[in-house]
């Protein structure tokens, strides 16, 4: 338990230093045993102690004295429905938020779009940051994806591991600041179905550790 908080509280510290989120915006969760473990409400990363984070398990249930992260549910929900999913990120990173508030998906601009699963990384519907509503929306612009961007909010991004998750989260934001900068430009070129098939079947092997 106490190495798997380790880590948490590890990545929640490098949202700030990595500037994927500010301050305490954003959250953390590992998938531990039959639950979770996930950062608290409203604390600034930098204070983060191991008691600090809060376990929950698979039906939403946790020590009361405790205050998880207001958005647990999406976590659990994801945990729930994607046996891949071991760790999530959720940031309010700069450009991933600035194109949410488009309610713009990132189409087949780059053919990086794949890392998330599919020919492109949809953006969930906007609801109260916290609800399971929100959670709904979410869960849908994962369909088939590993990253989804929340309209008006940030993204989300899971993996195999935190170092997964968060890399993923990383270049989610990387690929909509590029977009941002082409539409700028005017429209940009997107990339086939076709070709995006073909990069989907090819970087399923690109990644070496
Ligand atoms: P928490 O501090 O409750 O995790 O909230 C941060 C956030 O990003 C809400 O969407
Ligand atoms: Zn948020």
């Amino acid at each position: 338990m106490n190495s798997s908080k380790k880590e948490v509280i590890k990545f929640a510290k490098m949202l700030n230093d990595k500037k994927l989120s500010a301050l305490r915006s954003g959250n953390i969760s590992l998938r531990h045993k039959k639950g979770f473990l996930i950062t608290p409400s409203g604390q600034k990363y930098s204070s983060l102690k191991e008691k600090d984070i809060v376990f929950i398990n698979l039906n939403g249930e946790y020590n009361k004295n405790h205050k998880p992260s207001s958005e647990w549910r999406f976590h659990q929900d994801i945990y729930n429905s994607k046996k891949k999913a071991k760790a999530i990120v959720h940031s309010h990173s700069t450009n991933a938020t600035a194109l949410s508030t488009h309610n713009k998906k990132i189409p087949s601009f780059h053919y990086m779009v794949a890392l998330a699963g599919g020919i492109d990384i949809k953006c969930a519907k906007y609801a109260t940051y916290g609800t399971r509503e929100l959670s709904k929306n979410i869960l849908k612009a994962l369909k088939n994806r590993s990253a989804c961007l929340i309209a008006n909010h940030g993204q989300i991004a899971f993996g195999r591991s935190l170092k997964d998750a968060f890399e993923l989260a990383e270049e989610v934001d990387n690929l909509a600041k590029q977009y941002i900068k082409a539409l700028v430009l005017g429209r940009p070129k997107l990339l086939s179905l076709n070709e995006m098939k073909k990069v989907l079947s090819k970087s399923k092997t690109y990644k070496r550790d």
